[in-house]
């Protein structure tokens, strides 16, 4: 037997936290407990119809059974661009300010390996998606964590960030609206960014995943759509959470054509592209009309109005989101983010993740997900009113 010994930038990782809440949940299941569980980030509602029929149709295509485009279909980069034309009247180059990517993770977890060298520092906020910081790690860089804070609406103060960060500062993370805390930003803030960047040569990389996923009827603004943003950086999109597409695994980074052509070089080198049919899918999918997409918006609407005035009514502290399927909830005076999450499991068999999960500034937060029926989402409020 050879001896198996993981490589030091694996042994030194941060430890999962997930991994426990899943089996936490798996013994709470064997217990007998019925678990309604609003951990998940995943769409409960499956992919539209005409989008499936699309695909059916695609895989019968043996044009479609050989190895793909390494940037993506000229069509789907063109569909991509239509898109961002319709929903923000942002003019791209389907040739060079478009790249497919397998999922938006897979291109936020390779990008650092494109532009950060071992050492350099990547600012990237907590709470936040954990694949910024893994990402920055693999590539051997080093994250200088920005903490999103109530009081500055869950947006990273530059000002706070010293000098000598900024300047050895390769790259920047920023999500908007954000995973966890749902909230938005504003244009004044991204023209805050854009400075930043163009002062201390930062690559941007914002993640616009929840773009379309947003209450009121107010669509949120697209970093792209800010003067002089296609200077410096670019915006993740992804198909998964707009039109309930997480497994399909397809999603697309644009922008500034070096930063795309830098992440294009680490991608040719790594993986062959994605599955033809699922781009002819994702085609239809990018020009789905605005009535399939509202009727989703409505859906979570519901359940979002359900649970933010059920823990509302129970004295918690939470903000109503403008985006996203999330609530960010402060947990109660005498709990922990862990000792909540395992008090509400164990006592009413509700499921919601810990908000260290999302780095260290998410201590003393909890998020639900809602990817949930209303009818659960109602009975999870019950259920925790009966024990607070
Ligand atoms: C879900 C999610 C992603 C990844 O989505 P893909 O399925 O990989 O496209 C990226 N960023 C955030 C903040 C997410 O929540």
């Amino acid at each position: 037997m050879i001896s198996v010994e993981l490589a030091s930038r694996l042994k030194y990782f941060p430890p999962y936290l997930f991994a426990s809440i899943d089996k936490m949940k798996q013994k709470a299941i064997e217990s007998g407990i019925d678990v309604i569980d609003l951990s998940i980030g995943d769409p409960d509602i499956p992919t539209p119809h005409h989008i499936v029929n699309a695909m059916k149709k695609a895989v019968e295509n043996p044009a479609h059974h050989r190895y793909p485009s390494y940037e993506g279909m000229r069509s789907y980069r063109e569909a991509v661009a239509r898109w961002y034309k319709k929903r923000f009247h942002v003019k791209l180059d389907p040739d060079t300010e478009v790249l497919s990517l397998i999922g938006s993770k897979e291109g936020i977890g390779h990008i650092p390996l494109a532009f950060v060298n071992p050492g350099d520092t990547v600012l990237v906020p907590s709470p936040g998606y954990p694949v910024y910081s893994a990402g920055t790690l693999f590539a051997g860089g080093k994250s200088y964590l920005m903490p999103l804070k109530e009081e500055n609406n869950f947006l990273p103060d530059f000002t706070i960030i010293p000098h000598r960060v900024l300047a050895n500062a390769k790259m920047i993370f920023i999500n908007y609206p954000n995973n966890p805390t749902s909230v938005v930003a504003s244009q004044k803030f991204y023209e805050e960014l854009i400075t930043i960047a163009l002062r201390n040569n930062i690559i941007v990389c914002h993640d616009a995943s929840y773009s379309e996923i947003f209450y009121d009827n107010k669509r949120p603004v697209s970093f792209m759509q800010i003067p002089g943003a296609k200077n410096v950086g670019i915006e993740f999109h992804s198909l998964s959470k707009t039109y309930n597409m997480t497994g399909w695994r397809i999603g697309f980074a644009v922008g500034n054509r070096e930063v795309i052509a830098g992440l294009g070089k680490i991608k040719t080198n790594l993986d062959s592209g994605i599955f033809q049919a699922i781009q002819e899918a994702s085609i239809v999918a990018l020009d789905t009309g605005d009535d399939i997409l509202s009727k989703i918006r409505k859906t979570y609407q519901m359940r979002r109005d359900a649970l933010y005035n059920g823990l509302k009514k129970l004295g918690m502290h939470l903000i109503k989101p403008k985006a996203t399927f999330y609530l960010w909830v402060k947990v109660p005076s005498n709990f922990d983010s862990m000792s909540f999450v395992k008090y509400i499991l164990d006592r009413a068999g509700v499921l919601a993740t810990p908000g260290n999960g999302f780095g260290e500034a998410g201590e003393g937060y909890v998020r639900f997900a809602l990817t949930a029926s209303v009818g659960r989402i109602k009975e999870a409020v019950e259920r925790i009113q009966g024990i607070l």
